[in-house]
């Protein structure tokens, strides 16, 4: 069976390296000071999305992204692992944008795509980290979803068998397709670049970056239309302004504030058992454990 295969991927800063200099004064991220990365769980995702391609000859994986510019590298970065096509979603418009503008951006995006199995994301981004785009985009697009995939056990009759991770234990579900699915850390950790990919694949391109002084690549790009990263707008997607960026995000942040824990009073334990029974003893009785 031939697979369309949707991987929505976000470009994040890598806050798991987060040094001083990372946050701004006001409490918001400083993104200049931290690299810009893949998000992890989009890459379990992709890994997802390969091994249904391989299991299935003749399927097709297009990487959806929603983000500035220089968001087109996550796009590269899918081709080089073994994805077919990349769609940067970029527009002022789309600025500011909640989860709930976001998702409505992302599905709108979906259907210009147009015929999908499968649309596959990760659980949740490591700077938003609130795991509700994936099944917002599944109920804008009225499908079945199933959250915390880690495994996709079988394809059959149009119906997908798979693994969810819950609290102590696996889930088997079984869901009709078209259908989105969030993955997890859990699911296999995606390959690495492929060399020969990673090759030919580095001069793919948006528009804007054809656009800019220095473009190297123009005649290979011609030549080569899997070279050619797609640029959609706001008008491409057919999208509707007021539902989109900070006019379409009902979310209002109304203060950022930096919290710092500071140690009013301080013990020193040994670590004799007389002591460690005295620590645990007088954390029973504070209820900080038991
Ligand atoms: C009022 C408000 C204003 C905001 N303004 C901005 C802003 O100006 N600039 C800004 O960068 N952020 C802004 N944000 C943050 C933005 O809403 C989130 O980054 C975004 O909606 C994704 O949410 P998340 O990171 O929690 O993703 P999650 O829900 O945790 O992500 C789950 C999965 O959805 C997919 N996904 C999520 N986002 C994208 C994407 N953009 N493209 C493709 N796939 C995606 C990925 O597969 C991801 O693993 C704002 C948030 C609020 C509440």
């Amino acid at each position: 069976m031939k697979l369309n295969i949707i991987v929505l991927a976000k470009q994040v800063p890598d806050t798991r390296n987060v040094g001083e200099e990372a946050m701004n004064s006001d409490g918001t991220v400083n993104r200049a000071a931290l690299p810009a990365i893949f998000n992890p769980e989009d890459l379990n995702a992709l890994e997802l999305a390969l091994q249904l391609k391989e299991n299935n000859p003749g399927s097709r994986i297009t990487i959806l992204t929603m983000g500035p510019h220089r968001a087109a590298d996550i796009l590269r970065q899918g081709l080089y692992r073994g994805a077919d096509a990349g769609v940067l979603l970029t527009d002022r418009a789309f600025a500011g944008a909640d989860t709930l503008a976001t998702s409505y951006a992302l599905a709108a995006a979906i259907r210009k795509i147009g015929e999908f199995d499968i649309v596959l994301c990760g659980r949740q981004a490591i700077d938003g980290d609130t795991a509700q785009v994936g099944p917002q985009v599944a109920r804008q697009l009225g499908l079945p979803q199933v959250t915390y995939t880690r495994k996709i056990i079988e394809l059959k009759e149009g119906k997908m068998l798979v693994e969810r991770s819950i609290e102590n234990g696996i889930e088997l579900v079984e869901a009709p397709l078209p259908l989105l699915l969030t993955v997890d850390a859990t699911a296999d950790a995606c390959r690495p670049a492929n060399a020969y990919r990673l090759l030919r694949f580095h001069r793919a391109a948006i528009p804007t970056e054809q656009a800019t002084e220095g473009f190297r690549y123009a005649e290979q790009l011609a030549a080569d239309t899997e070279l050619q990263l797609k640029e959609w707008s706001l008008t491409d997607v057919d999208g509707d302004a007021t539902r989109c960026g900070l006019s379409g995000s009902p979310t209002k942040v109304r203060k950022v504030e930096n919290v710092v824990f500071q140690a009013k009073e301080s013990k020193r334990y040994s670590a004799s058992d007389e002591d460690i029974k005295a620590l645990v003893s007088e954390l029973l009785a504070n209820h900080t454990i038991g």
